[in-house]
């Protein structure tokens, strides 16, 4: 009973709180709270919102309140609407406009002197971007912004009006298709053995996990909304992207961040982030919510991040992972449960208020990422003219050190291996917010003229950290050779030999994984420039005669032999060099029979795809197969698979026609009468063979292909089918099908995890995500069309030993790791292990083949310069 009393005080006395304070906004009592939009309290056990759920729900507190504005900015993959809502005070609410100016003239810094920066900052507002959900299974950030929404525009806490007054916050889910796929998977799954089963499918429509590896790359539509709107449109002073899981036991992990930290930053971002990270462990502290971590497990020298991508644009950006159970259902925590470190509550600098374990239910994960929300909020509504101006401090401090230091410039010729990948750099550049420009006027620098149209990126703009940062080669920290540098938080002597692993990529150098020839300017650089919203490449001319010709070296060639298969058109693949009409090429020349194919035709496949497109008079005299529409299988199984979505991704974009095949399909056999060609994305043998366990799932997603599969796939390749593997799929085809290859690296790669405090025993051979050297055979099918030498990126990869008594007669190596320096960008230990060995190999087997390309030729849709591998291989499988 006195419960019951208590629970109705609690509801009137803060009614009439409100009541009072409410005088200037009427509308207090009419905002509906999410129980009576949703039908339920968000963050109650066992619900879970959709991403429908929560858009109606921002519209529901947009029709009552004046404080709240929802905007659209582009769409999913899936197709969805994606939204933001403004939040903050109604008098700013009426000066947006106003406040983008300002934010976008502090950002670009240029033309603007210290005193103008400095009354912009005074007058302006500190713009917040703050998503959760970028990975959908973290479900109680997204969930917490629903009742983040409520609680900023209703609370008359003088925090919240601090908060309302001088931020203006914008709130947005960046995986909307990710959030409802996880409401429609758990929902009916409740009170079912399997209430808390890992979804048998990627939380979007591609590429799963990896949705916040991609921003430099902007190839998701909802990476460039975001980009969009941060770089080219609001120009926030801070970005805050949520994630779980906090390491055990800790409750939330929040910045500062591990090492080793990006040497390419301004020391202000760098201490912005710590200063935003202290401020939020300052905040739960005081309310009394124990459990907050820093400094270890994460670390953002990558750039590919949402959140350390936009660092170089002088947002400080940053992360939390808070803890999660599962899904919306509560989970009570003991003590044995503990790692055993944690057991006896050391309190620490980075960790003050140890958890002590008990329940935890999806409300406490969205208390405390809302929490930390606020944390961050009111730290920028404190130092609002303090950032405002910081911003353009910082921008002003870039534009200057690039004037009297180099690079001064990048310099891209249009002559380039491959013109229409090296536009789509640049493109992309111009898309992220960087000033790109064309000459007018040839110009000399280091000695060499340029023509006039070469593109030109000059150094001093405010955001060319950025450029720097993934135009260079990353020469990633030796942690054994600064063993005292960064505050012990990391003791090398206790892992003799080791390594710090980065926590993704350690070399991502971008003109190197796409193929891109780019030149730094090392003296200051004088030529007559004109600045493109667009990056064009040059081409597009056909050339009329006998055949036309192909040059097999531009990815865009993929688009049009596949435009030209499903139109009708003869494609043939040259298998030897040859020349006409006095010019020479070389094999892998696409030769389209001119009566194949009409001569508009080719030339609207010219122009979009901006081939040159040659022609001979006469038939050429080179050996050629002739291409048809490969059938293309690409497996996937109940695991989700990055690999395999963004394989999937990369086949679409090049329009190649494939079938997604399951276990099913596999186990049943006969696929030698359905398709050429059975693509094995980057995965485990065991996850392949047998899938997800008994008991652990619902029964229709548990198994894998089986022993019955693996059969199939020996009989399917014995019959003359082409099998490709990729990466870790490569050891299918090396344990399951006999090839006659070895694993070159078995034993020698590290094992344990970096949130342990490193491998676990000395690793002799590590290569975290880097660019390597590597030699091409051009003349094998595989490689039609790559260059002798180019780099290659090694990412969770392996490399082959060709068994001696195959040597010379069985597997052809067609991508080898050459024998002097192997290291072109990031981290690689144990470089002996990879010299001389086979990177990509294409073994026969009975009437067909296994190509085995052990290296990362697609990983992520960035390595544009070795796409041609895995393309190559669909043609040569399915090629007559
Ligand atoms: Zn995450």
């Amino acid at each position: 009973m006195i419960r019951k009393r208590l629970c109705v005080l609690k509801v009137i006395i803060p009614s009439i709180i409100i009541l009072l304070i409410g005088l200037g906004s009427s509308f207090a009592q009419k905002v509906p709270t999410t129980e009576e939009v949703l039908g339920f309290k968000v963050g109650a056990d066992y619900h879970l919102a959709t991403y429908e759920q929560a858009v109606e729900y921002f519209k529901a507190l947009e029709k009552a309140s004046p404080r709240i504005k929802v905007f659209e900015m582009g769409k999913t993959e899936m197709g969805k609407t994606m939204i933001y809502a403004v939040i903050t005070s109604e008098e700013n609410m009426g000066k947006l406009d106003r406040y983008k100016e300002i934010s976008k003239r502090l950002a670009l810094a240029k033309g603007l002197t210290d005193e103008e920066a400095r009354s912009l900052a005074a007058e302006g507002k500190a713009i917040v971007l703050i998503g959760a959900g970028m990975h959908a299974g973290e479900c109680a950030p997204a969930q917490g912004h629903i009742q983040f929404a409520y609680d900023l525009v209703t609370s008359e806490d003088a925090q919240y009006r601090l908060i309302r007054e001088n931020t203006i916050l914008l709130l947005y889910f960046p995986n909307p298709d990710g959030m409802t796929m996880l409401a429609d998977w758990y929902l009916p799954n409740l009170g079912t053995p399997y209430e808390v089963s890992g979804m048998p499918w990627l939380y979007n429509k591609y590429v799963g996990h990896d949705d916040n590896r991609d921003s430099y790359m902007n190839n998701l539509k909802e990476i460039q909304s975001i980009t969009r709107i941060v770089n080219r449109e609001w120009f926030p002073v801070i970005l805050y992207d949520h994630h779980q899981t906090a390491p055990f036991p800790a409750r939330i992990w929040i910045p500062p961040a591990a090492e080793p930290t990006n040497p390419n930053l301004h020391p202000l971002f760098i201490r912005g982030k710590s200063l935003i990270g202290c401020a939020m462990g300052y905040i739960f502290d005081r309310e009394g919510k124990p459990g907050a971590i820093s400094r270890f497990a994460f670390d953002f020298i990558y750039p590919g991040y949402e959140d350390s991508f936009c660092d170089y644009f002088n947002v400080i950006s940053i992360m939390t992972e808070t803890a999660h159970y599962r899904y919306a259902t509560p989970h009570f925590y003991t003590l044995d449960e503990f790692p055993a470190a944690y057991r006896d509550f050391i309190v620490s600098v980075f960790y003050p208020s140890p958890w002590k374990g008990g329940w935890w239910r999806l409300k406490d994960g969205m208390e405390y990422a809302n929490t930390a929300s606020r944390g961050v909020l009111h730290t920028a509504a404190v130092y609002r003219e303090m950032f405002l101006y910081d911003r353009y401090q910082m921008g002003r401090d870039t534009i200057a050190k690039f004037k009297k230091e180099p690079p001064y410039a990048w310099i891209i010729p249009q002559d380039q291996w491959d013109p229409p990948v090296a536009a789509r750099m640049l493109d992309n550049l111009v898309f992220s917010g960087i000033e790109v420009y064309k000459a007018k006027e040839s110009f000399v620098s280091g000695g060499i003229t340029y023509p006039a149209g070469t593109w030109v990126i000059p150094m001093d703009q405010a955001f060319s950290r950025f450029v720097k940062a993934i135009f260079e080669e990353q020469v990633y920290p030796d942690l054994v050779k600064y063993p005292t540098l960064w505050q012990g938080i990391v003791r090398p002597q206790s892992f003799p030999g080791a390594y710090l692993p980065p926590y993704d990529m350690a070399g991502w150098t971008l003109p190197y994984q796409m193929g891109v020839k780019v030149l730094a300017a090392n003296a200051p650089l004088e030529a007559k420039l004109e600045s493109l919203t667009k990056v064009v490449p040059p081409g597009g001319r056909v050339e009329g005669g006998y055949a036309y010709l192909i040059s097999s070296r531009t990815n865009n060639s993929f688009i049009a032999v596949n435009r030209i298969l499903k139109k009708g058109g003869q494609v043939l693949w040259t298998q030897d060099s040859f020349s006409a009409g006095g010019k020479s090429y070389p094999a892998g020349t696409l030769v389209v029979p001119s009566g194949s194919v009409s001569s508009s035709f080719m030339e609207s496949v010219a122009k979009e795809l901006y081939l040159d497109i040659g022609a001979t008079g006469s038939g050429v005299t080179a050996k050629t197969y002739k291409l048809k529409v490969p059938r293309i299988a690409l497996y996937k199984s109940w695991i989700g698979n990055s690999d395999e979505g963004w394989t999937r991704w990369l086949f679409e974009k090049y329009e190649f026609p494939f079938t997604n095949i399951y276990d099913a399909e596999v186990r049943a056999g006969d696929l030698g009468k359905k398709y050429d060609v059975l693509v094995i994305p980057s995965s485990g043998t065991d996850a392949i063979v047998n899938g997800n366990r008994q008991g652990t799932i619902a029964p229709q997603y548990v198994g894998g292909i089986t022993e019955a599969g693996v059969r199939n796939i020996k009989e399917f390749v014995e019959g003359g089918g082409t099998l490709v593997t990729l990466r870790q799929g490569c050891m299918f085809a090396i344990e399951k099908l006999g090839v006659p290859v070895k694993d070159a690296l078995a034993g020698l790669q590290p094992t344990g995890r970096r949130e342990e405090g490193g491998p676990s025993e000395p690793a002799k051979f590590a290569c975290p995500g880097s660019l390597l050297r590597m030699e091409f055979n051009s003349k094998h099918p595989v490689a039609y069309g790559m260059p002798s030498e180019a780099p290659g990126m090694f990412y969770g990869g392996t490399a082959f030993d060709i068994l001696s008594s195959f040597e010379g007669k069985g597997p052809v190596v067609v991508a080898k790791y050459p024998g002097g320096d192997l290291l072109m960008s990031g981290w690689l230990l144990g470089e002996k292990y990879l010299q001389n060995k086979a990177a990509a190999v294409d073994v026969p087997v009975g009437k067909g083949r296994v190509i085995l390309l052990g290296f990362a030729t697609q990983n992520r849709a960035q390595p544009h310069g070795t796409f041609k591998l895995l393309f190559n291989s669909l043609y040569y499988g399915a090629a007559q």
